[in-house]
């Protein structure tokens, strides 16, 4: 694996850095800080500059001939992609170890994008059930109104998912670990199913992220991630990406081109400096997490904790499996409460801010019957497995010992 991409863009003429044979291939760090840049920038800047432009120049019309025949790498006009996204797209995908990657402006877009170029009518979908609900909502609200079928299973039911499979279906779906649940799925086992069947595979890896999860190592076909989360990291920008073969994501990108859910250049350039810091943020991510995680686990006052890190979660052997660490997202049940008490805790909290999102330095914490959930009925609460004494924590890089000591705090206030 070459560290600096070797794609022919017209500001990457320096040479690339070669494998040496037998050296191991560069880590996480290494690749976050320089994998796709030029190792010589306009300007000799350090940094990759902020591109403020929304059409590209052509010298005159032999020129843009040349680019067309010639299939050149080069800019056109915004809406197909820029300069700065280009660096971003190789650096993930090296951070994936996939082909392609491909940016979008949320992580949404980015899911409408593949779905709206992957399927025809009368195509179907299958989800596992535990998704995050507005990819749920624009499958079965949405993709409905296009002709296409969407089917969920219990999460984890291999053999409902492989029960549900027709001549019809295209791509089956699930995010691993799940939210809020954090349920873990066998990659290679459902990459599998997909195989036999010759059915495509996504996963939205959003929430294991590729220091977490290696998707693609595993077989699965497309790997997505809401880079307004971990990637990002700093709670500051939106931004999606899908990642796959180049044959796959061809057309994807082509569609992006006209659906116009392309990144704005100083967007871009937020989410490659969030990059840089991807490795030692996870790494604090996955600590806070873990020991926040055997804190509740540990308080008369919690009655369950979600956590893959945990023993006690029932996904916890897949996830030692496929998982180098479980990231910084905690649920858990507070004991005896109904909704007001356990608001009350949320309410109680000095450190974590109380937001939807997840992934940046800040940790947020949320009551899911309220944030998202407030508009579903109770059936439908049950059924995606949403109790109102449940309370999401997504911890960010603080340090372990205040945010256990504000959450013991928050426990213990009980009642004025
Ligand atoms: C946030 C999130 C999304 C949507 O991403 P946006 O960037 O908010 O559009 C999709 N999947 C998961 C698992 C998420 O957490």
């Amino acid at each position: 694996m070459s560290l600096v991409d070797t794609a022919k863009s017209d500001n990457d003429r320096s040479p690339t850095r070669k494998d040496s044979s037998g050296d191991l291939p560069p880590g996480l760090s290494t690749l976050s800080v320089h994998a796709g840049e030029s190792r010589h920038k306009p300007g000799d800047s350090i940094t990759d500059p902020i591109f403020c432009a929304s059409t590209y120049t052509f010298a005159d019309t032999q020129s843009i001939i040349d680019y067309i025949e010639q299939d050149q790498t080069r800019e056109e006009y915004g809406r197909y992609g820029n300069p700065g996204e280009r660096v971003v797209e190789r650096k993930l995908a090296a951070l994936e170890g996939g082909e392609e990657a491909l940016l979008f402006s949320s992580g949404m877009a980015a899911f409408v994008g593949l779905l709206m170029t992957k399927l025809n009518t009368g195509d179907e979908v299958i989800f596992f059930d535990e998704c995050y609900h507005r990819s749920r909502e624009f499958c079965k609200k949405h993709m409905s109104r296009f002709g296409v079928v969407t089917r969920q299973v219990p999460t984890g039911d291999y053999a409902a998912m492989e029960a549900a499979i027709t001549p019809q279906t295209k791509l089956l779906i699930s995010e691993s670990p799940t939210n809020p649940q954090l349920s873990c799925i066998d990659l290679e086992r459902f990459a599998d199913l997909g195989r036999r069947h010759g059915v495509e595979t996504l996963i939205d890896a959003t929430l294991a992220t590729p220091y977490n999860l290696r998707p693609i190592a595993a077989g699965v076909d497309y790997v997505l991630h809401s880079a307004t989360k971990y990637l990002g990291g700093h709670n500051d920008l939106l931004a999606g990406v899908v990642i796959g073969s180049k044959e796959n994501m061809d057309p994807v990108r082509n569609l992006r081109g006209i659906m116009g859910a392309v990144n704005g250049p100083q967007n871009v350039y937020l989410l490659l400096r969030g990059l840089k810091t991807f490795e030692l943020r996870m790494q604090r991510h996955n600590e806070n997490g873990q020991r926040v995680a055997e804190f509740l686990e540990n308080h008369p006052r919690v009655e369950r904790v979600y956590y893959p890190g945990l023993p006690s979660h029932p996904y916890h052997e897949i996830a030692k499996q496929t998982m180098r660490g479980y990231g910084g997202l905690v649920t858990f049940l507070v004991k005896d409460a109904d909704w007001k008490a356990t608001a009350k805790v949320v309410d109680s909290v000095r450190i974590p801010r109380i937001a939807p999102s997840l992934g940046g330095v800040e940790s947020l914490i949320e009551q899911p019957l309220v944030m998202s959930y407030y508009e579903c009925t109770a059936e439908e609460r049950q059924q995606y497995g949403i109790p109102d004494n449940m309370i999401r924590l997504a911890c960010g890089i603080e340090n372990a010992e205040d945010l256990i000591a504000d959450l013991s705090q928050a426990l213990d206030n009980k009642d004025d």
